[in-house]
């Protein structure tokens, strides 16, 4: 048995809010056997099972009446390399931005554009992780997930993902699919997404014409590091709110009082707002209640300035929902998950 099954452990280490509630039971997953156990440990003590990464995209309302599984598991390895196309799988406890960093670093481009994320490769196909116009389904190759219905091991292909905006089916049944494993498809021939927000122009004020994938993540990680609060600093889980997705019609409404509204069109006619405009517009960029507040760079980040507890920062969240559905009919939807 090499699992270790901690009891009553502070959380507030482990969730990138910093929220200080503790887990009934604690233990970290290095392998599939270490994830079976903690799956038979729970099921045995009938306790739930909460899997989680980095904690970075976490609310943690109350204490955790479960056994709570951080994933640590780790390993990259290649699966097939025809000279340009490279898939390659990494274990679900691997960190995020280290690895985009590996990619690049063994010359392979596609991730660049998702440097600087918090959390972890198990956690990216969660919400389909995305900046700067790319989106893990952009490079996904496929995943392998423990089923916990049936204790049977699942491969998934894109198509079976059901990846959509900051979705899919693994947020869609919560708590069903525990992600083992994800493979990617890079190439050694970059296909590099420059327009997105202020990328090409980093680049051109730094006299970079023709970037490299790693020119592109520094340029990124530079423009982020800005604006951006690091959650080592100042508590947040990144972006509270999804951009909401809104008919034409309605964007034709709010320009009449605002023309300066911020609205990208989308292929299927929708056009999504930026949040962080709606929330700043409103007025509350810079607030501050207690230690919960609304950063003053980025109107959609929700901070922790140390004491804050997650019930606090749900409440805010709720105030500010609340005052942009009465100020511009648009329902604010939250990112993070909530315990
Ligand atoms: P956690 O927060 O630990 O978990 C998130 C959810 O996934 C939970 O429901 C958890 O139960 C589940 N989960 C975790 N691991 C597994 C697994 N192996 N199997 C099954 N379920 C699992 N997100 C973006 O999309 N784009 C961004 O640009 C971005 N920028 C951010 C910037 C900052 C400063 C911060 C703090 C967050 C940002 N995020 C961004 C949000 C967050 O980093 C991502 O959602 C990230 O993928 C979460 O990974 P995690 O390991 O921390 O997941
Ligand atoms: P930004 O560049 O100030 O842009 C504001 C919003 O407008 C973004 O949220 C983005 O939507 C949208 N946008 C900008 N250019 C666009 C274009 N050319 N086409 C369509 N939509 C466009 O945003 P930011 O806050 O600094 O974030 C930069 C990127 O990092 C964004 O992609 C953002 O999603 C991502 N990010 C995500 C999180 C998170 O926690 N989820 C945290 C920080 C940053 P999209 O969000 O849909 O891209």
């Amino acid at each position: 048995m090499s699992l270790q099954v901690q009891a009553q452990v502070s959380l507030k280490p482990f969730n990138s809010f910093g929220v200080d509630v503790r887990a009934q039971l604690f233990a970290e997953a290095h392998s599939d056997a270490d994830v079976r156990e903690a799956v038979a440990y729970a099921a045995a003590h009938d306790v739930p099972l909460l899997v989680i990464g980095g904690g970075s995209n976490l609310l943690l309302t109350a204490d955790i009446q479960a056994l709570v599984l951080r994933m640590a598991s780790r390993g990259i390895r290649v699966i097939s390399d025809d000279g340009d196309r490279v898939v390659l799988e990494a274990e679900a406890g691997e960190p995020w931005h280290p690895f985009v960093q590996h990619t690049l670093a063994e010359g392979l481009a596609g991730l660049e554009n998702l440097s600087l994320i918090p959390g972890t490769v198990g956690a990216a196909p969660m919400q389909n992780i995305g900046a700067y116009g790319v989106e893990i389904k952009d490079v996904f190759a496929g995943l392998t997930a423990l089923d916990r219905q049936t204790g049977e091991l699942r491969d998934f292909s894109l198509e079976e993902c059901n990846f959509a905006y900051r979705d899919s089916l693994f947020k869609q049944q919560p708590g069903r699919w525990l992600i083992l494993r994800v493979r990617f498809t890079l190439h050694r021939v970059a296909h590099l997404h420059l327009e997105y927000g202020p990328v090409r122009q980093r680049l051109t004020e730094q006299g970079i014409e023709q970037p490299t994938p790693a020119d592109v993540s520094r340029a990124i990680c530079s423009i982020r590091s800005e604006k951006l609060p690091d959650p080592a600093v100042l508590g947040n889980a990144g972006s509270f709110f999804k951009n909401p997705l809104v008919p034409a019609a309605l964007v034709a409404q709010i320009k009449q009082q605002h023309p300066d509204l911020v609205a990208y069109a989308q292929p299927d006619g929708q056009m999504k707002l930026a949040a962080g405009w709606l929330i700043e517009r409103a007025g509350w960029k810079g607030f501050r209640e207690a230690d919960a507040g609304v950063h003053a760079l980025q109107a959609l980040v929700l901070v922790n300035y140390g004491a804050a507890t997650g019930l606090q920062l749900l409440e805010l969240a709720q105030r500010i929902q609340k005052d942009i559905a009465e100020r511009f009919h648009v329902e604010l939807e939250m990112e993070p998950n909530r315990y």
